[in-house]
């Protein structure tokens, strides 16, 4: 039997986890912001971004977004029933793209470097299930301690 209480991974999530952290690690090799996606549909990765502020020098290429981008255009149906996974908890902005397109399930690796919109996303009826990935944790924390003024510019924070 699937576990299918709310918060558990379904068969086969945990790997597209995994590609989102691979997408997250290249981001990082290339001197940027180590966060990464991926959209999956009907068990079929659709596309995967990466955050690309620094090397596009983007305010919006978020790693759900530059997913989403990558992807380009999908009719509505494809998006509603589709499930984005992030590596780390999605960010106001990223959170409104999850709704503005109904993106019924997020799966977040991690939220104890950043907590995003995942309240916002739960009281619209989006499933957001919570990894707490130890991987993508290691990840934000090698990355904040490594850039800490690249970071609070990402997050918006005016310190
Ligand atoms: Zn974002």
């Amino acid at each position: 039997m699937n576990d299918t209480r709310p918060g558990a991974l379904l068969p086969g999530e945990s790997d597209y986890l995994r590609i989102a952290v691979e997408a997250a690690r290249q981001g990082r090799s290339e001197g940027g912001i180590p966060i990464g996606a991926a959209l999956v549909h009907a068990g079929k990765v659709l596309g995967t971004g990466y955050n690309k502020r620094v090397q596009l020098a983007s305010p919006i290429r978020h790693g759900e977004t530059d997913c989403l981008e990558n992807i380009g255009r999908l009719p509505a149906s494809v998006y509603a029933e589709s499930t984005m996974i992030t590596t780390l908890s999605p960010c106001d902005m990223c959170t409104g793209a999850i709704l503005l397109y109904k993106i019924p399930r997020v799966i977040i690796g991690e939220n104890r470097s950043f907590l995003g919109g995942e309240e916002l996303l739960r009281s619209r009826g989006v499933q957001v299930v919570v990894v707490d990935d130890e991987s993508c944790v290691a990840m934000m924390t090698e990355f904040i301690a490594a850039l800490p003024a690249l970071w609070n510019e990402d997050i918006g924070v005016t310190d």
